[in-house]
């Protein structure tokens, strides 16, 4: 019997307020044969969080203890926060031949270009640095002084977007998500 062809990792990063989340959920509703890894991390959950399904919210320990055991495909640490993406559902998904998309910061996406080269990259970006202020100051989940350690961050994070295959410009998220469902599609020869 012919063997199912391996799935390949979209990854999606890009700064805090960029609307990384606003991007795969839209990926996800027009492309329905994706699956999305769901992070483990030690912060605390929003107000508009869902336990286990916009993370796992785990401990410090039980992060570790994910660490030591090797269940983590790539992990770090910001915000004073870690976090990670569990290995195992991953992976049983490219078996199933299923694109996983991971929703990772830019340290995380280069760990897992190096282990899995056929990852595809995509850098989201906003229009200004002030689209993206205003929209951390209305998600109204951080303090002035943390949207000023996240915007720093940011600086930090865009720094590097020529490290990835693409770079797509947030200003509708109807075309960008439209720009990515184009290249995923040509890339699989549909
Ligand atoms: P937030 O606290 O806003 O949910 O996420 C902060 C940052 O952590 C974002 O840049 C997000 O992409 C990144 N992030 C979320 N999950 C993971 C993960 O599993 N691994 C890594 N390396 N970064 C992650």
């Amino acid at each position: 019997m012919e063997q199912a062809k391996r799935g390949k990792l979209i990854i999606i990063s890009g700064p805090s307020g960029a609307g990384k989340g606003t991007i795969c959920a839209e990926l996800m509703r027009q492309m329905p044969d994706l699956v999305m890894s769901c992070s483990a991390t030690t912060r605390q959950p929003r107000s508009n969080e869902r336990k286990d399904r916009s993370y796992f919210f785990v401990s410090t320990e039980i992060f570790l203890e994910m660490v030591r055991k090797n269940e983590l495909l790539e992990y770090d640490q910001h915000f004073e926060n870690y976090y990670g993406t569990p290995r195992k559902f991953v992976e049983d998904m490219l078996g199933y031949g299923k694109d996983v998309i991971l929703e990772i910061d830019v340290k995380g996406a280069l760990q897992v270009k190096q282990n899995y080269p056929d990852s595809i990259l995509f850098f989201i970006e906003a229009p200004s640095e002030q689209a993206l202020y205003e929209r951390l100051v209305k998600r109204g989940s951080e303090s002035e002084e943390k949207i000023q350690i996240r915007m720093a961050r940011n600086k930090l994070e865009l720094a590097q977007r020529h490290m990835y295959d693409y770079c797509i410009m947030n200003d509708s998220v109807e075309r960008a998500t439209r720009e990515i469902i184009d290249i995923l599609k040509e890339k699989r020869g549909q």
